[in-house]
This record gives C-alpha cells, structure tokens and sequence, in this order.
C-alpha cells in the first residue's frame, strides 16, 4: 500500500525511537518526510529513508522555539511543496522523583517540550492548513495521560494536557477539514525508556502486569500513526488511541 504516494509529512522527535520508527514508515508508503529533531542523529534517519529510495529531510529544531516550528513547516512546503500530516512527537520522560522533590527546572522542562513543544507545533501546522483546507495532526501522548505511575507526575500531567489538547483542537478545527488525535503507548523500547528496560527487576514487575508480557517495538506503534494521518481515519477525530497491548485493560 501506498497511502502516502505525493503527500509530505512533518514528524518531530525522528532521531530515535517511535518517531524514527513512523518516519521511516511513512516514507516506504510514499510520503515525503521532514524531520524536526534537536538531535543531529536525525540525519542518520533521513539517510537511511534516501538509503531506501525515498524522500526526507531534517531541519535542527528545538519544539520549545516556536519560531523554529513555524520555520520548520515553511522548509517542508519548500523542499517538497506541500504539508499534508503532522506527527507531533518529540517528547522528554524528565528524572523520576515523588513531587514533593521535582525542582523547577524539571517541571518546566517537562511542560517546555512535552506540553508547549506539542502546542507550538499544532499553531504552526493548523496556520498552513487552514491555508490548504485541511490536514491531519497526530500528537504523542501515552498511557500516562489515563492513568498515573508514581514519580512521573509532571510526565503524566503534560500528557494528559496533550490528550485534552488533542480534543480541543479537534473541536476548534473540525470544520476547517483538520483532524487532531494521539497515540496512547505503554512501554515501548526506546533510548527514553532503555533504563528500564535494562532492569531486570523493573521488566519483571511490568511483564507480570501486561497481558502481552511485553514492550513494545517502536514498529509496533507507526502503523496507527500512519492510519489516523490517512483517509482511512476521515471520520476519527479528538481521539486518543491506546497501543499498549493491554496495560490499561486491567
Ligand atoms: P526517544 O527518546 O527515542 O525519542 C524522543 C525524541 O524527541 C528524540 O528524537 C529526541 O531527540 C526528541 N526531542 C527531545 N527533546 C526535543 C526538543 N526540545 N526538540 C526537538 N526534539 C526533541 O523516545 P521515544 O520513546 O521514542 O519517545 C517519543 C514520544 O513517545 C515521546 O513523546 C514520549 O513521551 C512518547 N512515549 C514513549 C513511550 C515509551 O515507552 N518509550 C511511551 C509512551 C509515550
């Protein structure tokens, strides 16, 4: 299948993980993909999607700048000429520690890049396709923002305002032909969640809790990115779609 044949996507956060994963998924299906990463291994995404024959670029950008968003939407339309999707992505799991000790400086960079970063984004995406007539956003959110870990209370809160985010977006713009969801992931392999992963004790207590008695793979989570960003969601919006093999059944 080819859903993505002459669009362009944008997708923040590439360099590692889900959103490189989505990247490089979105591309084997057609699209155009511009990357907006803090992180220069981005190119190394890129590079692998012109590896495999397809298009992509990356521009250096901090989601906490908004100028850096809207320059990162206006490099897309001039390197391929269009902005069909957005993936909203990129996201920080700050130090886990009981509120009571989370100093400020982690509070905010956690409401600068998980909350703002996600906001930023949408302002600079919905400018061009309120231009177009339409679009679709996707946000990463997580399990976290339906129910809470201990010590990742500024993690859960920020995205738990990403999901209502999401809807208020939806609300807002569902007559101008934009539709906003998230993604809802529980544990997936990544280089944000490799600590645990590596812990054997932590992997342990989890695995007994999932009825998957797994993580995911950062694979596992694009394929519903890619759905909600196609025509095949025309009628999916304001929601916020769990992918988490089950963690949040029982
Ligand atoms: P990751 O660390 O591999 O990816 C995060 C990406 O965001 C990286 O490419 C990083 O460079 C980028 N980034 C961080 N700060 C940035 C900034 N200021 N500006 C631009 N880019 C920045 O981790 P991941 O697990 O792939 O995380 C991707 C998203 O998925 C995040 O929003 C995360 O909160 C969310 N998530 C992850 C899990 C999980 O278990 N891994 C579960 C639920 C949700």
């Amino acid at each position: 299948m080819m859903r993505f044949e002459g669009k362009a996507v944008l997708v923040t956060g590439a360099a590692t993980g889900i959103g490189r994963a989505t990247a490089i998924a979105f591309a084997r299906e057609g699209a155009s993909v511009m990357i907006g990463d803090i992180d220069d291994r981005a190119d190394e995404t890129v590079a692998m999607i012109l590896g495999e024959g397809g298009r992509a670029a990356f521009r250096k950008t901090d989601v906490r700048k908004a100028p850096e968003l809207d320059e990162l939407v206006a490099q897309c339309l001039d390197r391929f000429g269009r902005m069909d999707a957005a993936f909203n992505n990129a996201g920080v799991l700050p130090p886990q520690r009981p509120i009571h000790e989370i100093p400020e400086d982690e509070l905010d960079l956690a409401i600068d890049v998980d909350f703002k970063g996600v906001f930023f984004a949408m302002q600079a995406e919905i400018r061009h396709f309120l231009k177009v007539g339409g679009g679709a956003i996707v946000n990463t959110a997580s399990v976290g923002a339906l129910i809470a870990d201990p010590n990742m209370s500024a993690y859960c809160a920020m995205k738990h305002a990403v999901s209502g985010l999401t809807k208020a977006a939806a609300v807002e713009y569902a007559q101008q032909g934009i539709r906003v969801n998230a993604i809802a992931p529980g544990f997936v392999v990544t280089p944000m969640t490799q600590h645990w992963a590596d812990s054997n004790e932590f992997t342990q207590m989890f695995f007994a809790q999932n009825i998957s008695g797994r993580a995911a793979r950062p694979e596992e989570i694009a394929p519903t990115v890619l759905h909600l960003c196609s025509d095949g969601a025309s009628f999916i919006n304001g929601a916020t779609f769990t992918i988490d093999g089950g963690q949040t059944a029982h």
